[in-house]
């Protein structure tokens, strides 16, 4: 096998074997690597030109009653503040990111029972009242079925739900029992089927991931064929058992990322504030190996810090409207256009 040889393929074709993915992953050097991401910028810009769609993220809340290793706001860490923001605080972020030119609000937070189903599509009814030319996109992670048809029946148009790695054993090492990749990807067809723009993804370099497993994530994405993919790179948390595992390469996201605007040549992909949280540069070489979204903070300042994932999160201390302007001026440079309509996928329509 030959580098070169399998990134034409992947161009031409769309698609990879597992070993030959594995294969790139072992020996990729350097001007490979620059190969790799001319192809996913190319690739991109086949279905969306130059655009770099823009979502209003709103973290509402940071309760959260899971307890996922990686994760700052997991339920057993005690040493953060945890907040909610109530439905008038959440619209005013929406009202103010509306005002930004914001045309997608994605509302996302830990596993907070305090917000029941009813809650969730009187927020979803009142955001899209208001503005029905937006889309939301929820990010809450793993309910019912019959929860997420009531949310998509109250106007939620998307929702993301990262696998966060598609190898069993692997999810075992990064959850506790109680919590099932089974589950999780029975999930995301529920969600498919239902007729949400369906967003996975994973973490790259988290504890314990092989090559084999990022193969494994990205047979994965391939055969889901969601709209969107989140990826970042772990960064630990100080609270966590975690705490002195490294920070995620930003060289391994790079490849990462481009080889899935490769797989799915129409997916919608954020260049995400872990990417930028790593490297100053992050979310620029992001969109140079094929993204084409960013999703700056709407949430209000005084709790950004308190959504803390990770350590070290940027932009925790900007006003929601420097963060828009920060971003415009960052594609731009980049050498992008910032689109501002609800950039939906290309390949989707809403069912009637
Ligand atoms: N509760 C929601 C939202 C989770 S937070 C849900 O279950 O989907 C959004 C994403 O942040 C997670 O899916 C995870 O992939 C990522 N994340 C969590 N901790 C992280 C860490 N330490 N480093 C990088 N990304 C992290």
């Amino acid at each position: 096998m030959n580098v070169i040889k399998l990134i034409d393929k992947l161009y031409q074709e769309n698609s990879l074997a597992k070993n030959e993915i594995i294969y790139i992953l072992n020996n990729i050097k350097n001007a490979e690597i620059d190969y790799l991401c001319e192809k996913a910028v190319i690739t991109r810009k086949k279905y969306y030109d130059n655009k770099v769609f823009i979502r209003g993220l709103i973290e509402f809340t940071n309760y959260c009653k899971n307890d996922c290793y990686y994760c700052g706001i997991r339920r057993s860490n005690r040493n953060i503040s945890r907040y909610r923001l109530n439905l008038d605080e959440i619209m005013s972020c929406v009202d103010l990111g509306y005002k930004l030119g914001y045309k997608t609000f994605v509302l996302q937070g830990g596993e907070d029972n305090y917000f029941t189903d009813d809650k969730i599509i009187e927020i979803v009814k009142s955001i899209k009242n208001k503005y029905n030319d937006c889309a939301i996109t929820l990010s809450i992670g793993e309910k019912s079925y019959d929860s997420y048809k009531k949310f998509f029946d109250a106007g939620a148009d998307r929702y993301l739900l990262r696998h966060e790695t598609a190898t069993k054993d692997h999810y075992e090492k990064l959850h506790p029992k109680n919590l099932k990749l089974s589950n999780r990807i029975n999930c995301l067809k529920n969600l498919k089927d239902i007729g949400y723009q369906v967003g996975a993804g994973f973490m790259i370099d988290s504890p314990y991931q092989s090559n084999e497993n990022l193969a494994e994530d990205l047979i994965f994405i391939k055969e889901l064929n969601p709209e969107m993919v989140g990826i970042g790179p772990f960064i630990s948390h100080h609270d966590t058992i975690f705490k002195d595992e490294p920070t995620g390469s930003l060289e391994k996201s790079i490849i990462i990322l481009a080889l899935t605007r490769l797989l799915l040549p129409s997916a919608l992909i954020p260049a995400t504030t872990a990417l930028g949280t790593i490297n100053p540069k992050g979310r620029e070489a992001g969109l140079n190996a094929g993204c084409n979204v960013v999703m700056p903070n709407l949430s209000p300042t005084n709790v950004r810090s308190k959504y803390a994932l990770y350590d070290n999160k940027i932009c925790t201390g900007d006003e929601a409207a420097e963060c828009r302007k920060c971003i415009e001026k960052r594609i731009n440079m980049a050498g992008y256009i910032l689109d501002t309509s609800r950039g939906d996928n290309i390949n989707w329509n809403r069912p009637l």
